[in-house]
């Protein structure tokens, strides 16, 4: 391939600082959780890590197990951008995240200061970087003392390793203890990775006020649902769906009767704004004045371009916003 980006690929988009920190993501970012392992079609996913790009979108997502199997989503994006974006890497915030299994024995998951280190030692490679520009500790550990997975991270910075630290999926009470850890430390942490959207809005129970209070920016992942937020389950399951994928996340038990009512009546105000069901969930997580970006997955270059185009309408009235919690209580 010779890719050459869209020269106008900056004029578009939406650039959101994180937190107080001196980075800004795109207000679209893309996940690479699905979509780019070994199971899928290497052309697809180069294909809409391109359109990204052209887009605007600096900001790729991913972590040590993505896949699968484990490890192939930051081998084929590794692939991608050796043979195309390595000319491009000081526009490009490239993110990992170590946390949850990744090999057998006792070092290979949770939160040690043994794991982390070998994992994004590992990620590098797989990655052909010399640094990601965030690392995340991916999610909390209960058992290794907070202060031993914190100053892991203050490690990797100090190696030249990360450039920014992130904490993923990491309950209010949590983030704050972590948040005077690392403060005392210097270490630059900038970012929360929880969930968020319609249907989980669990960070409105006290972590986004942590994260306000303390200034920290805030990425929120799974913003459709893994899908459930679009008009694609309303009928039924289609073929290559991730509900419709042996290794997808997505399961039919997630398609209750309750969702699909209530996505029906979410679509009809999608519908009134002009704006399709993605649309609608996608700019509704974006009015959290703390999230600076939300990251989507997507499994063609269509459902990208259709996410992105979110940005021509993330206004709401009172009456529309009144009216989605209703729907949604
Ligand atoms: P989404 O909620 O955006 O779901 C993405 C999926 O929804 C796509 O793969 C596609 O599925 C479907 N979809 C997307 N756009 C459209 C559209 N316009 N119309 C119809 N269907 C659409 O996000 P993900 O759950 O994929 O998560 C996004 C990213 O967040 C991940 O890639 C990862 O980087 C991060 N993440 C982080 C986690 C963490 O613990 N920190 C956990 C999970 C995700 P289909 O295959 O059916 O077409």
């Amino acid at each position: 391939m010779n890719y050459q980006p869209d020269s106008n690929r900056y004029e578009s988009m939406i650039y959101n600082r994180v937190g107080s920190s001196g980075l800004k993501l795109p207000a679209v970012s893309l996940g690479l959780w699905h979509n780019f392992g070994d199971v899928d079609p290497f052309s697809v996913g180069r294909d809409i890590v391109f359109r990204a790009f052209d887009l605007g979108i600096t900001h790729f997502d991913l972590a040590n197990n993505y896949g699968p199997p484990p490890g192939s989503a930051e081998k084929n994006f590794g692939r991608i951008f050796k043979e195309d974006l390595k000319s491009y890497r000081d526009e490009l915030v490239i993110s990992s995240k170590a946390g949850y299994d990744m090999w057998p024995g006792p070092y290979g998951n949770w939160g040690s200061r043994k794991y982390l280190v070998a994992s994004l030692d590992q990620s590098l490679q797989r990655l052909g970087l010399d640094y990601v520009d965030i690392f995340y500790h991916h999610r909390p550990d209960p058992d290794t003392p907070l202060e031993e997975t914190m100053g892991a991270l203050d490690h990797i910075v100090r190696q030249g390793k990360a450039l920014y630290v992130g904490l993923s999926n990491y309950p209010a009470d949590k983030t704050q203890t972590a948040i005077e850890i690392l403060k005392n430390q210097g270490t630059p942490f900038i970012i929360h990775q929880p969930r968020y959207n319609m249907f989980d809005r669990w960070i409105e129970q006290g972590l986004t006020e942590v994260l306000k209070k303390n200034k920290i920016g805030c990425i929120v992942f799974s913003p459709l649902f893994q899908g459930l937020l679009t008009d694609k389950y309303l009928e039924r399951i289609p073929e290559n769906s991730r509900v419709a994928k042996s290794h997808g996340f997505l399961k039919k038990d997630h398609i209750t009767e309750e969702r699909t009512e209530k996505v029906r009546k979410l679509n009809e105000i999608a519908g009134s704004r002009n704006q399709s069901m993605a649309q609608l969930a996608l700019a509704w997580v974006l009015r959290e004045s703390v999230v600076s970006s939300v990251l989507v997955g997507a499994s063609s270059v269509n459902q990208l371009e259709e996410n992105v185009k979110t940005l021509d309408n993330l206004n709401f009235s009172n009456e529309e916003l009144k009216r989605i919690n209703q729907i949604l209580s």
